[in-house]
């Protein structure tokens, strides 16, 4: 089942891909495994998936010792300060960078590991009061803080677009982050690293793909409802 979800989500990759002229290679597809065992993470595993992203540290923690060590893990929930010591070192990104005082903690927990840790910031892009990224009048302030942390590397831009049931409505969201990624780029430190946009979920990927998403992270199309609201 869940093979099948995969193969059927890569095939709608390639699909979106090749209308908007696109290499597949430039899009990599993160399965959200968040709340499902790491049963259902090894059967995607078996099928070839390496990518996994989860919402919750404990739920990174209780998994991966149970797992293959080859896959990478992205964080793409909110993050609280307090955590951040189980995931520097473990996790491959970080998506969900919204704050200075989250960055600053990234930071010293990546000094004391002796790393550079990946990292996204993540854009309330429609300025929904439910959502937790940044603002985007904040965006400025927030990179330059970041970019002048030696163990913090600036990957680019993360959204999640307000709830739909019809993905032509997130495009102008998709847009919009791509457009601040591009506008913000000029000013880094190393402005060839800030190329990743993590936007697109089973609802919009393809549209986001199509408006240059480098991540997409789909849970729900590859390992079936949630029983819970996470
Ligand atoms: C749960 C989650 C996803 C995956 O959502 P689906 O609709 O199940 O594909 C993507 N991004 C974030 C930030 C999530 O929390």
């Amino acid at each position: 089942m869940i093979a099948e979800n995969l193969k059927k989500i890569e095939e709608r990759i390639e699909a979106a891909c090749r209308r908007c002229g696109r290499a597949r290679e430039s899009v990599r597809l993160i399965a959200v495994s968040k709340t499902k065992p790491a049963e259902a993470v090894a059967e995607a595993y078996a099928a070839g998936q390496r990518l996994f992203g989860e919402n919750h540290a404990q739920e990174i923690v209780a998994k991966k010792p149970l797992l293959p060590e080859d896959i990478r893990w992205h964080f793409i929930g909110n993050l609280q300060k307090n955590k951040v010591k189980y995931l520097v070192g473990s996790v491959e990104m970080i998506h969900s960078v919204n704050s200075e005082g989250l960055a600053a903690q990234i930071e010293k927990q990546a000094a004391k590991c002796g790393l550079v840790q990946d990292i996204l910031l993540e854009v309330n892009v429609a300025g929904e009061s439910s959502k937790q990224g940044a603002a985007p009048e904040a965006l400025l302030s927030l990179l330059r803080f970041c970019d002048s942390q030696p163990h913090l590397r600036l990957c680019g831009l993360m959204a999640v677009a307000p709830f739909t049931e019809d993905p032509e409505e997130s495009r102008p969201y998709f847009i919009r982050l791509r457009e601040m990624r591009d506008g913000l780029k000029p000013a880094l430190r190393d402005p060839d690293a800030f190329r990743e946009l993590s936007m697109g979920m089973s609802g919009d990927f393809e549209t986001a793909v199509e408006e240059g998403a480098t991540l997409v992270r789909v849970g729900t199309s590859i390992f079936g409802a949630r029983n819970t609201m996470k």
